[in-house]
């Protein structure tokens, strides 16, 4: 079941990469298995898969004690300032820094430890009460503030697009996220780069990467519901 899913998928990237003069090659996908047995996250892995999202750092944690050695893993939900010693050291970079206070505590904390750590920005792209994110407007005034960091460095930008009838409503939503990352780049801010847009989940991946995604999160596409 999740090796059809999965081959699903990425048949499903190959036709949007095509379809937008991109290469497969520059587009990871992660396979966001919260709430999923080390079973199923092991069907993927035997299908190619390394890189595997998870949104509670004890689950990560735990999986990653449990599982082999050459996972990646991506932290892409919401994270306590509270959880980030247990975390740092553990994953290749963490999708949702989504406030000023959580990256402060993300540079002390590595820098206790003695490690860099790469982060992206959250963007509450359509500024919805119930999600997390830097709206839009307010992201220039952060910016600048990244400078200061010396183990936390901003490799791009994440965003959790509305939950929509038809993908192509999110379309707009992927464009201004594309649009804001080459404005950063334009401005060439100390310590933030957009090597990364993680955007795109199972209703609307292929979407995302018309627009330029090149980390898509996809979750029940690949292991079905949770
Ligand atoms: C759960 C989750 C996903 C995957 O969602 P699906 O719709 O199951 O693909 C992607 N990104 C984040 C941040 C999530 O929490």
């Amino acid at each position: 079941m999740v090796k059809e899913n999965l081959q699903n998928v990425i048949d499903d990237m190959k036709i949007a990469c095509e379809k937008s003069g991109r290469n497969i090659n520059d587009v990871t996908l992660i396979a966001v298995s919260k709430t999923k047995t080390n079973e199923l996250i092991m069907e993927a892995y035997e299908s190619g898969v390394r890189d595997f999202g998870e949104n509670k750092v004890q689950e990560l944690l735990r999986k990653k004690e449990e599982l082999p050695k050459d996972i990646r893993w991506h932290m892409i939900g919401h994270l306590q300032t509270n959880k980030v010693r247990q975390l740092l050291g553990n994953t290749v970079l963490i999708h949702s820094i989504d406030s000023i206070r959580l990256a402060d505590t993300i540079d002390t904390e590595a820098r206790k430890k003695g490690i860099h750590v790469d982060g992206l920005l959250e963007i509450n792209i359509a500024k919805e009460a119930s999600k997390y994110g830097f709206l839009e407007e307010e992201l220039y005034e952060v910016l600048p503030i990244f400078a200061r960091y010396k183990n936390l460095h901003i490799k791009g930008l994440m965003t959790i697009a509305p939950n929509v009838e038809k993908s192509e409503e999110n379309r707009k939503n992927f464009e201004k996220i594309k649009k804001i990352s080459v404005d950063i780049i334009e401005k060439n801010y100390d310590n933030v780069e957009v090597e990364f847009l993680s955007m795109g989940m199972s209703g609307d991946y292929t979407v995302a990467l018309e627009e330029g995604a090149n980390l898509v999160r996809v979750g029940t596409g690949i292991f079905g519901k949770r």
